[in-house]
């Protein structure tokens, strides 16, 4: 039986992966894998990583030094892997697609949350407070949503929008011309909009493509939604943006500082870091620890997947969703 490594796990997502596993020998680590841990995957044939864990050319090259065969993320993304490294000497499979809608979702959960005040009204009644001073809001029907990245995950967040009675303008190097939104530029984008949500993944060319700059392009009152990767959005860019009032509200489901917080739970702890403790100490962004993606169906796929991936490696198949490294384009999936 081939045996497997998975770093980073936790008990809800250990029940989908033993109740789907037929063929392996599994071993969970909690810890995440980096370099200073890779040499736990000695003597394993398949090593599963996660979002945040650090997967760069030292961590790389320990893997195969003990042995390591295949690289397996449970996830869609793999910003957190030097693939160009990694090619040719260990390939890498993903998770392309396990439930759009289980993020898009979050999303539109986030963006209701922030306008409608939800979560301070909870936070009242609880303490039988049942003013409705400060919980005004906006009709979302009739705005305009700013949507960056129209694939999977932002086609489904363009349709709930829709639903909503919401104009949509996209920006997206790649338009698809079975969107029923208008594809525009970036700063028109930015310029035009009552909200922005980010669904494109993290690269070269997308870090921190929310800068000072973006917002200051924006309409004052602006909400930002970020499900997708925390580097997007230069967070002390942002805290300025919404101390200056110009951003409205921020919901924020990753974070460019999250892989050593988030899915911990650090309520004891001191947290060093400032721009975080700020942004959680506002009552306008809302902030949920890398959790868009966590429902039954999603965990589910996302268990079936992984073992498709490393079912076709072991069986010499060609590799459905393996992470292929071309210099032209920087990323591609097979
Ligand atoms: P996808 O590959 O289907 O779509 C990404 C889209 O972004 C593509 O249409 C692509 O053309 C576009 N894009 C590429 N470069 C761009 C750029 N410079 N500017 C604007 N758009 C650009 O991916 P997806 O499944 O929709 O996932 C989107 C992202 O969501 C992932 O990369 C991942 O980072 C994130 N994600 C987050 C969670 C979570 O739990 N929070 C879960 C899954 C995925």
């Amino acid at each position: 039986m081939k045996r497997i490594a998975f770093f980073d796990t936790k008990p809800y997502e250990r029940e989908w992966f033993d109740s789907l596993n037929k063929n392996y020998e599994i071993t969970y680590f909690e810890t995440k894998l980096r370099a200073g841990t890779a040499r736990l995957a000695e003597g394993f044939d398949a090593v599963c990583a996660f979002v945040n864990d650090d997967i760069d050319a030292r961590t790389i090259d320990i893997l195969l030094n003990c042995g390591v065969r295949i690289l397996a993320m449970r996830s869609s993304g793999y910003n957190n892997v030097d693939f160009r490294y990694a090619s040719g000497k260990l390939p890498i499979v993903r998770v392309p697609s396990y439930s759009p809608h289980a993020v898009a979702e979050h999303a539109m959960a986030l963006l209701l949350t922030l306008n409608r005040k939800t979560h301070k009204a909870y936070i009242r009644t609880r303490d039988f407070n049942f003013s409705l001073a400060g919980l005004t809001g906006t009709d979302l029907h009739g705005k305009t949503a700013g949507i960056i990245g129209t694939g999977k995950i932002g086609r489904v967040f363009i349709d709930i929008c829709r639903g909503f009675g919401m104009t949509i303008l996209a920006y997206d190097p790649y338009p698809n011309k079975d969107i029923p939104a208008e594809y525009v530029d970036k700063d028109t984008l930015f310029k035009r909009s009552d909200f922005i949500s980010l669904h494109c993944p993290l690269s070269e060319q997308t870090y921190h493509i929310l800068d000072k700059d973006a917002f200051s392009q924006m309409k004052k009152g602006v909400y930002i939604i970020n499900t997708s990767r925390g580097a997007l959005i230069d967070s002390a860019a942002l805290l300025e943006a919404l101390n200056n009032e110009k951003v409205g509200g921020a919901g924020l489901d990753v974070y460019e500082e999250e892989a050593d917080l988030f899915f911990e739970d650090l309520s004891g702890k001191i947290i060093r870091d400032d721009v975080l403790s700020l942004l959680v100490s506002r009552p306008n962004v809302i902030i949920s620890s890398h959790q868009a993606f966590l429902t039954k169906e999603a965990l589910e796929n996302i268990a079936a997947e992984t073992f498709n991936n490393l079912d076709e490696f072991f069986a010499g198949k060609p590799l459905t969703n393996e992470v292929v490294y071309k210099p032209s384009s920087e990323t591609t999936n097979g």
